[in-house]
């Protein structure tokens, strides 16, 4: 994997629609493989360990690109609610928000959109990806690997439900010390896509009314 080097860090406080305030500092990136403009958000105190036995492990969000969800507050995803936890619970633990360019898991905007309206004629996330010739997840985390070893950090907390997450990581060459389970958002017009990101995906999410996978990071094939 290419080394990235840190390009720029400026202090950007943050204040969230319900108030909630938290100071980030945010890294950019120079060297990163998908030549992408993705974002890292420092947050609390996310100092790296400074000897072998200094056992802190960051608090560590990969966090991809939602427009309509993050900006708009879209309800047909969870990504704002997440977004919003992220941030809080990564200021209070310690740790780096990932902020991935890597919109509709990784088809882009329109694509996105374009998989909305199949939904609506009742086709799910996943296979409607595919009917628009994409991969069901065509997300890398190849760039986040390479923003964390920019930053220093080897060994991490994962504050994420997707198994996809953690294995790819590890497969750069950064440590999943635990896995942390977000919180589910569920409305009226999520619930559908949250039930087939547990089924399809493999997200350990555990949905009022459905089963949740159970997938667990250590062990899983696939
Ligand atoms: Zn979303």
């Amino acid at each position: 994997m290419i080394a990235a080097t840190i390009r720029t860090q400026v202090e950007l406080p943050l204040r969230f629609t319900d108030g909630y305030t938290a100071d980030a500092r945010v890294f950019s990136f120079d060297g990163l493989v998908d030549g992408r403009e993705h974002l890292a958000f420092a947050l609390g105190d996310c100092t790296s360990p400074h000897s072998a036995d200094d056992r802190r492990v960051p608090l560590i969000r990969p966090h991809s690109e939602c427009l309509t969800g993050d900006v708009f507050g879209s309800q047909r995803c969870d990504c704002g609610p997440q977004l919003r936890e992220a941030v809080e619970r990564i200021a209070e633990a310690g740790g780096y928000l990932l902020y991935l360019r890597q919109e509709g898991r990784g088809i882009g905007l329109y694509s996105k959109l374009a998989a909305y309206a199949l939904q609506d004629d009742g086709i799910d996330t996943y296979d409607a990806n595919v009917a628009l010739g994409h991969a069901e997840d065509e997300r890398s985390y190849v760039a986040a690997s390479q923003m964390l070893h920019a930053l220093g950090v080897t060994r991490v907390a994962l504050l994420s439900n997707n198994p996809d997450k953690a294995r790819q990581l590890c497969s750069y060459g950064v440590t999943v010390v635990e896995q942390v389970p977000t919180g589910v958002y569920v409305s009226a017009a999520n619930q559908r896509y949250l039930e087939t990101k547990a089924r399809r995906g493999r997200h350990t999410l555990q949905l009022p009314g459905s089963v949740g996978s159970a997938a667990r990071v250590s062990g899983r094939t696939r």
